[in-house]
């Protein structure tokens, strides 16, 4: 199943997490078939002093989606982060996967919720992924990509960050 997924990391060597966090997907998820450059963006929903790295990656995995949601706590895991006690609470962490889409499935359980719910009014999510699958249609909302992101009025700074900054014009034509 091709999947995409959002790394984000506001800890410690920000660009460091996100290159194991790709190493240890590669390893335990399946082949890491697209990257994003990086992007720098403002917390959202909470204040802290280091702004987020954040970084779409396409996986092809062989994993259900349970099976890849537990494949990503445990890299979560692996590389450090410890959960806020509160659910839901936000804080800052070395890394964060989310999953943004499991194929064009819809899927509701009470661990997962996919499309990620919150993709449409996050920028910092759009924007990367905008890089690598602009013309994909979400399931529910049946708008592409760079359509949410045309359409998304978050106003959370998001800026190209670092070595592996993006090399599309999602930035200049938007
Ligand atoms: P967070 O603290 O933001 O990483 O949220 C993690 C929690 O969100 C986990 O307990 C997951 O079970 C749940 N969750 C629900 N939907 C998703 C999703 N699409 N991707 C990642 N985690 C999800």
């Amino acid at each position: 199943m091709n999947v995409f997924l959002l790394l984000g990391s506001n800890m410690g060597n920000r660009e460091a997490m996100l290159r194991e966090a790709c190493a240890l997907l590669a390893a335990q998820a399946g082949t890491v078939t697209g990257q994003s450059g990086y992007y720098e963006s403002e917390p959202w929903g909470f204040e802290a002093a280091t702004w987020f790295v954040n970084q779409a990656v396409q996986v092809e995995t062989a994993l259900g989606p349970a099976q890849l949601l537990h494949a990503i706590q445990r890299i979560e895991r692996q590389l450090g982060r410890v959960r806020p006690t509160s659910p839901g609470a936000y804080a800052s962490r070395p890394i964060d996967i989310d999953i943004l889409f499991y194929g064009h499935d819809v899927i509701h359980t009470q661990e997962l919720v996919v499309p990620h719910p919150l993709l449409p009014r996050r920028r910092f999510a759009l924007l990367p992924l905008c890089e690598l699958a602009p013309g994909f249609v979400h399931p529910l909302l049946r708008a592409t990509v760079a359509s949410l992101l045309l359409r998304c009025n978050d106003r959370g700074a998001v800026r190209p960050f670092g070595e592996r900054e993006t090399e599309n014009s999602v930035l200049r034509t938007v």
